[in-house]
């Protein structure tokens, strides 16, 4: 039977690659949700080539621009946050794979897995805001998280036959993004252009600047931190410019396993959906010959504080993950929007972090509140600035 499949955030660089991976298997995924923010024309050609059950887009206005193309198709469309909210909570589905950017796909996570679906978790920020909540809802359901995030289908895949108890540390590795060498005085003229130009991996808008700042880097740190019940001091980051080992387990022993692969994210993208088996496939080898030197540095938290906030706001735990999550999410879209300066970024988040009401065990509820208001904290600093 083929695996029916809902993809949250189509349209988007994780969603477009998981239709890539799909089409090279005949018959074994039957899609049957597809979501997007607001790229209309390419939900109507995947609609029409994938047919699914039902759609989401943005706006009503978006709504009646598909229905009149996909009038004779027999496809329920449904409207913005409530569609994607809805649509999240179906349980006729074997897998959702959550390609959503940014806080917004914390609530679709959290309904698949209540509702006993199992989830393809790309949208670290779900698990960066509401991790406990998340690992509390799996225990109830008994749904799981297949992770997307390379660093983290590393870790995965190092452990199969391993015991948690065994590790001793994970090394999440990291390229160290373009501003790795750039001297960092000249970071508040970094343009939008040279931030969005990532030496190794093609992604979407939102996480390429999180790998500008490293802020990516901080994230998966704590998406870690509750994926795989780690303390934060198991946790280290280690820079590797050429992103072909995407991190390791330290087990008590010393002995330290790796995984290794180019940089695509079809391959993570297809171990989660094809978990356990390794499925052929028909992408480039690793010619490590070729390569010739894989080299390390330790990471620069002077250089990029985002690192350091990170960090700080797990160790301080409850709410303050979530908090720092949103505000770099609303900074990270000011900057690309040209309303911010890029030293602007870490400046807003520290602001945020060290402003709000500490929440010990935030309930979904509370989440939410604190979205909001870190969203208005945000939006009032950056009109000082
Ligand atoms: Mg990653």
């Amino acid at each position: 039977m083929a695996k029916k499949i809902s993809i949250l955030g189509s349209t988007g660089s994780i969603g477009v690659n998981t239709l890539g991976v799909i089409d090279t298997f005949q018959d074994e995924f039957d899609v049957v949700y597809l979501s997007t923010f607001q790229n209309n024309k390419l939900i109507i050609e995947q609609a029409k080539r994938y047919r699914p059950k039902a759609l989401v887009v943005v706006n009503d206005s978006n709504a009646e621009d598909v229905k009149e193309v996909l009038e004779k198709e027999n496809i329920e469309i449904l409207i913005g946050r409530d569609g994607l909210l809805e649509i999240s909570k179906r349980d006729d589905i074997d897998l959702v794979m959550n390609g959503l950017v940014g806080s917004a796909g914390m609530e679709p996570t959290i309904n698949a897995l209540k509702a006993g679906v199992d989830v393809a978790l790309s949208n670290k920020e779900s698990m960066v805001m509401a991790g406990d909540l998340i690992n509390n809802t799996m225990n109830e359901s008994g749904a799981k998280i297949y992770p997307v995030d390379s660093e983290h289908s590393a870790i995965w895949q190092c452990l199969v036959g391993e015991n948690i108890e065994d590790i001793k540390r994970i090394i999440l590795t990291g390229s160290g993004g373009p501003f790795r060498t750039r001297d960092v005085n000249t970071f508040s003229e970094i343009s939008l252009k040279e931030a969005l130009n990532h030496p190794n991996w093609s992604m979407g808008k939102k996480i390429t600047i999180d790998s500008a700042t490293m802020m990516n880097k901080g994230l998966e740190v704590i998406e870690a931190r509750w994926l795989f019940d780690l303390q934060i001091n198991q946790i280290d980051i280690l820079i590797h410019p050429q992103s072909i080992i995407h991190s390791m387990v330290e087990f008590n022993d010393r002995s330290v396993k790796a995984q290794l692969g180019i940089p695509d994210m079809k391959i993570p993208i297809q171990y989660a959906l094809t978990y356990p088996t390794h499925a052929l496939a028909e992408w480039g080898e690793l010619d490590l010959a070729k390569i010739g030197k894989l080299t390390f540095e330790e990471k620069d938290i002077e250089k990029f504080p985002c690192i350091g906030l990170a960090y700080e706001s797990i160790r301080i735990g409850g709410s303050a993950p979530a908090v720092l999550n949103v505000a770099n999410d609303n900074a990270v879209y000011s900057f690309l929007n040209k309303r911010i300066k890029f030293t602007d970024i870490p400046d807003i988040i520290e602001k945020a972090c060290n402003a709000h009401d500490l929440v010990k065990d935030p309930s979904l509820e509370e989440l939410l509140e604190l979205e909001l208001w870190t969203y208005e904290f945000v939006m009032k600093e950056i009109d000082k600035k």
